[in-house]
């Protein structure tokens, strides 16, 4: 291709979505270029859309998006090996006329969402991979090498919203590779089942939805959580846990996954149902350390491939559109002064970046994912263990006087954790939730 881009966007998913759409929306030349067969064909996700991320890019999606349940129900539920101690919170409030959080099929949504940003004026290149950055002589970012035979394609700026892997940002020495204790290895079936069905076994009416996140022994002492969420005609549900969580013990993610299916809790949800869809993908969870150099001489990078995914709330595609959306204001400012899009010029979409709940969020949590890590055999096995059992001695009549069960109770703690562990893990908790 021989003319010249203002912008190539790399990617089609959540972020390269966002970026495309706002910078076409401003006026700019956009390129937008994708490896699937169509934006969505690649893409993974639960998935729960969070509307006010997409509101802030398309007002009235809510007119054609092709949305599943909007949630009025969340459920988590810590798991033992036949058991579940549960925390819900379902409110009719959620039942308002602009719902907060939908159920989505990515496939479907990310056409839909591609159809805006080509409405809006961008040119979408599908079964179109980026082999490799193009850049000159001093380092800069000048465009992209794809797998088509006429190549070469420049641009301005590049924005990679090519998602966790990030290859192309690997292989230009722009980021490291993700280490496999910062990403976690999920995988996800859809089970199809009649919609009544479906709203009979989750206590739903209309297009009402619920999730369910889902953690403890199931993962096997790794970090990772498992969840159930109610579509209208089918329920998806998956499990993920660290890549180095896998290599260490030597599970296997199927494995995990078909154990969830079979816990007596799970097992009722999605019995007599047929299994159309079976995915891998890996999920960015290092955090806000793993955040890599997000700008640098004509290139921006968003979304998973910046690793911006918040695992303690389960929220990724948010970021991704929110991080696309501002790196593409970011960009337009830079070129409505008509300044070169340099590292120096481009930090905007930085300082942007930071002021936004993205970075404060991932702030927040910046030692999470350590803690989880070093301490995911107490977190992920002996503390649901233990209340489970607590709260199956809680609630079994059996003659025993009450006092005598809290005192077993209080005992199986210490026994497990001692004084000293049950201090030090309230203590990190608290630490690292603060
Ligand atoms: P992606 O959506 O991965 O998109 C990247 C795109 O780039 C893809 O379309 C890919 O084909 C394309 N691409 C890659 N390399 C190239 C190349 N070289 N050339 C051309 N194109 C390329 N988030 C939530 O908010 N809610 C959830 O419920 C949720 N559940 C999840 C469940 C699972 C099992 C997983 C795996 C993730 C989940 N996430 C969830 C996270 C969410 O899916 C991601 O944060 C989000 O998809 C990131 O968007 P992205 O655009 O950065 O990357």
């Amino acid at each position: 291709i021989e003319e010249k881009f203002d912008v190539i966007v790399v990617g089609a998913g959540m972020a390269g979505n966002a970026a495309a759409l706002t910078l076409a929306q401003r006026g700019l030349k956009v390129l937008q270029l994708e490896r699937g067969e169509y934006s969505g064909s690649k893409n993974v996700q639960g998935a729960i859309l969070y509307a006010d991320m997409l509101e802030k890019l398309i007002p009235d999606f809510r007119e054609d998006a092709p949305l599943e349940r909007h949630l009025v129900e969340q459920r988590f539920w810590m798991m033992d090996g036949r058991s579940h101690t549960g925390l819900h919170y379902r409110s009719d409030d959620f039942n308002e006329e602009k719902p907060n959080r939908y159920t989505i099929i990515r496939a479907q949504f990310d056409k839909w969402f591609s159809q805006k940003v080509r409405e809006a004026g961008a040119t979408v290149l599908c079964e179109t991979t980026v082999t490799e950055l193009a850049q000159d002589a001093y380092g800069k970012v000048i465009g992209v090498r794809t797998d088509r035979v006429d190549g070469e394609i420049h641009a301005d700026v590049v924005v990679l919203a090519e998602g966790v892997n990030g290859l192309l940002g690997t292989r230009a020495h722009l980021r490291e590779r993700p280490k496999p204790d910062k990403v976690a290895l999920a995988v996800k079936e859809m089970h199809f089942l009649p919609r009544e069905t479906i709203e009979a076994r989750f206590n739903l009416k209309g297009d009402e939805g619920v999730v369910i996140e889902a953690a403890g022994t199931i993962s096997r002492g790794m970090t990772g959580m498992g969840f159930i969420y109610a579509n209208k005609e089918c329920i998806s549900l998956g499990i993920g846990c660290l890549v180095s969580d896998f290599q260490r013990t030597g599970e296997t993610p199927y494995g995990l996954l078909d154990r969830f299916k079979r816990h007596p809790s799970v097992a009722p949800l999605i019995e007599g149902s047929e299994v159309k869809e079976y995915a891998a993908h890996l999920i960015p969870e290092g955090g806000f350390k793993a955040i890599p150099q997000l700008y640098g001489e004509g290139w921006v990078v968003v979304g998973d491939a910046a690793q911006l995914n918040n695992a303690i709330h389960r929220e990724g595609s948010n970021l991704a559109m929110t991080s696309g959306r501002i790196a593409a204001e970011a960009i337009f400012q830079v070129k409505s002064r008509k300044d070169p899009m340099t590292a120096e010029n481009l930090s905007l979409y930085k300082t942007m970046l930071d002021q936004s709940f993205v970075i404060k969020d991932l702030k927040k949590y910046k030692d999470m994912p350590a803690l989880m890590h070093t301490q995911s055999q107490n977190f992920f096995l002996t503390y649901p263990e233990l209340v489970s059992k607590a709260m199956q001695n809680f609630l079994r009549v059996d003659g025993t006087p009450k006092v005598d069960k809290e005192k077993t109770t209080f005992k199986s703690f210490i026994k497990a954790r001692s004084w000293s562990g049950l201090f030090g893990d309230a203590f990190r908790l608290a630490r690292a939730w603060r």
